[in-house]
This record gives structure tokens, C-alpha cells and sequence, in this order.
């Protein structure tokens, strides 16, 4: 007797009844999500550069001069966090709708393409008035009610990967955004949980076989969160690298004029000058993947 328990792997008859929708319909089948004049699936790498969270509106501002000064079109912030403990430290405070309202000055200052990430539904209204991607975070993967109202909004949505799923869960949580008729679905690859590996500060391994597996089953576009995969800022740089020459889509990556004072998870982001030095060696191995950055 056939064993139909559900395993890890992805069988045909999933591709057929559990994720027709996420599933590739033919070899070549390749989806591009457009957000305005910046593209996810196609021959462009977007960078979604930012901090962690929105600190101040200094921040932002901050932030999106430097993206501007570079020609750059993406931007990331929280103005809602889901930190792992209750407490916090006096440098943070949760921006909350001021975050919003700084996300929306500067977007229209610089012209840019925002993500932000929702956690609760009641601000759903004014968290699309701000931002141009929904950001899905990776503990709500699965909070099914929020992937369907944020699907409803008709707006794209970056669903970061939780840590401990499956690529099969991945795209059945995927499969709920496009149920809804939403088909601006963008995966995001944030790194898993695996037994311990090479620092105890690392809790993370970024899964950068997923990148090709993705494209193997799905027509979305994938792109890879170096920043929160390695938490280490200095295993940033060959870790996006190390994206692009896999096949990404899209790198998010975390910015800080100051990391060592960002006010959550200062160890990884990049300083201003470190992300420029990125961004001149990803713009090389994107050339040599027929791609470019932008
Ligand atoms: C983030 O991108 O700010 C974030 C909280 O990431 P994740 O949901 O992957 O932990
Ligand atoms: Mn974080």
C-alpha cells in the first residue's frame, strides 16, 4: 500500500491538488511581479535596502538620500516588529503609524518602492497607504486569516519563508494569496533552523539550494534576506553574492548608518560604506548572470 502520509517533498499529485496555483505549468513558466517601474522574476535584481526598523524619521530620510544618491529604487523598514522577547531596550520604541507616516514621506521624497511588514489586520488600511510590497514576516507564515485579507488588498506581497518549513509549506501558504486572486506573490528565502553550525550568534542557515528548488516547481520569483539569514554583518556580503549566482530574484538587506546603535539586531546590518562596496561586486556577478541590479 502507497504511504500517503504528507512528507517534505513536493509529489505530483501536490502539484496537481494541493498547489496548482504556485505550481509551474510548463518548463519555461516564469511569473514577473512589476511594483511600479522595479521588477521581481525577470532580468532585474531589485535591492530592498534599509533598516531594520523605523527608527526616526531621520533614519528613513537618511536612508533613502544614500538609496537615491546610488540610483537605487528599493526600500525596507519595520514599523512593526515581532521581536522574539517582550522586553525592550531604551533605544527602541515601536514606530508603529508614525513609522508609516516617515515610510511615506520619504518614499515620495525619493521616489522609491517601499516594503513594510503587517502584524495586525486592524492596520492593514494604513500600512497599504504607505508601502508598495505587504511584507509577510516569517512567524506569520502561516497565520492563514492575514496571508487572505492581505491578498484581498490586491497589493503585492513578499512572503518571507518561516524558519522551520518546508519548501511544501512554503507554497501552501503561497497557494492562499493566489486563491485569492492575487498573483503578486514574492517568496522570500530568510534563512532556517538547523542544528547548531558555526557560531552560537548564528541562528540561521541561509537555504540557497531553495533558490533553484523554487524555480524547479514555481513560476514566482524568489528573492534571498542575507541580513537576517547570517544575524553577522560580516557574512553579509558573500552571502548575497552567493544569492545572485544562485538565481535570486531580489536581495533584502538591512542598512544602518550606525549599526552598532540600530535599536534592534545591530549585528547585522551593513554600514553605508560597506553596502556600497556590495552593491559594486553584486552588480558584477549580476552581469555575468545576464542580470542587473536595481
Ligand atoms: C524583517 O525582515 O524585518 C524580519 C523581521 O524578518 P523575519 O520575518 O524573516 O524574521
Ligand atoms: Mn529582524
Amino acid at each position: 500500500m502507497q504511504n500517503k502520509f504528507p512528507g517534505k517533498d513536493i509529489s505530483l499529485e501536490d502539484l496537481k491538488d494541493k498547489i496548482p496555483l504556485a505550481a509551474k505549468k510548463y518548463p519555461s513558466h516564469k511569473s514577473i511581479v512589476k511594483v511600479k517601474d522595479i521588477s521581481f522574476g525577470g532580468n532585474e535584481i531589485p535591492f530592498l535596502t534599509g533598516p531594520n526598523t523605523v527608527e526616526s524619521f531621520k533614519l528613513i530620510n537618511d536612508v533613502g538620500k544614500m538609496l537615491s544618491s546610488l540610483k537605487l529604487k528599493g526600500m525596507r523598514g519595520g514599523a512593526f516588529k515581532p521581536l522574539t522577547f517582550p522586553y525592550r531596550s531604551k533605544k527602541y520604541f515601536e514606530p508603529g503609524v508614525n513609522g508609516l507616516n516617515w515610510l511615506k514621506q520619504t518614499k515620495k521624497k525619493y521616489n522609491l518602492i517601499v516594503t513594510t511588514e503587517i502584524m495586525e489586520l486592524k492596520y492593514l488600511d494604513q500600512l497599504c497607504n504607505s508601502t508598495d510590497i505587504i511584507q509577510i514576516g516569517s512567524r506569520n507564515m502561516q497565520n492563514y486569516p492575514l496571508l487572505t485579507e492581505c491578498a484581498k488588498t490586491k497589493m503585492p506581497i513578499m512572503l518571507k519563508r518561516h524558519y522551520g518549513s518546508s519548501l511544501r509549506d512554503w507554497l501552501g501558504a503561497a497557494e492562499y494569496i493566489l486563491a485569492e486572486g492575487n498573483k503578486k506573490v514574492i517568496l522570500c528565502e530568510r534563512g532556517v533552523s538547523v542544528a547548531h553550525t558555526h557560531r552560537s550568534t548564528s541562528r540561521f542557515l541561509l537555504d540557497l539550494q531553495v533558490i533553484p528548488a523554487v524555480k524547479e516547481i514555481s513560476h514566482l520569483p524568489i528573492i534571498s534576506d542575507p541580513s537576517h539569514a547570517t544575524f553577522w554583518a560580516p557574512w553579509v556580503e558573500s552571502m548575497t553574492l552567493a544569492s545572485i549566482a544562485s538565481g535570486c530574484d531580489g536581495i533584502l538587506i538591512e542598512v544602518h548608518p550606525d549599526p552598532k546603535n540600530a535599536a534592534v539586531d545591530p549585528l547585522q546590518p551593513l554600514n553605508f560604506k560597506q553596502f556600497k562596496k556590495l552593491l559594486n561586486k553584486s552588480k558584477k556577478i549580476a552581469k555575468c548572470m545576464n542580470r542587473k541590479i536595481v
